[in-house]
């Protein structure tokens, strides 16, 4: 699950004060996004802190709106094509990936991912296939 944060350090700080997640943790900066992310597991859940580089950044302005907080969950896939033709099927509606100007299936740098709108409990849902190893190979260097 993602979180959107004014400070990734701050944020990061509060987990680590809080809820005891590891002092090793890194941040890193996806460039094409121009987000800075730490990311953490806790129990088998994977955390992930976002804060935008630029004003008008996908994280920035969704805290413009709603302040900062939940912002989307990744659930991971096996089948991601199927996945959207089940939730198609049921008249939802999919979100575009602002980074990459795409609706719908498309690769990202772990896996092809796809966007819904906010229509469950008012949080973007992200499906992920993660990449074989083939899959990972071909698609690793186009991604965000
Ligand atoms: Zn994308």
């Amino acid at each position: 699950m993602a979180f959107a944060v004014r400070s990734v350090d701050k944020a990061l700080l509060n987990f680590q004060s809080f809820l005891s997640v590891s002092q090793k943790t890194e941040k890193v900066i996806w460039e094409k996004a121009d987000t800075k992310v730490a990311i953490f597991f806790i129990n088998d859940i994977e955390f992930q802190l976002c804060e935008s580089l630029k004003d008008n950044g996908r994280f920035s302005e969704w805290i413009e709106k709603y302040g900062e907080g939940l912002h989307h969950i990744c659930y991971e896939v096996d089948d991601i094509k199927k996945v959207l033709e089940h939730a198609e099927k049921h008249n939802a509606r999919l979100r575009k990936c602002d980074a990459c100007n795409v609706y719908g299936s498309h690769p990202h740098p772990e896996g092809f991912v796809a966007f819904l709108d906010d229509e469950v409990a008012g949080t973007e849902i992200e499906f992920m296939q993660v990449y074989t190893e083939e899959e990972l190979k071909k698609y690793k260097v186009t991604g965000v």
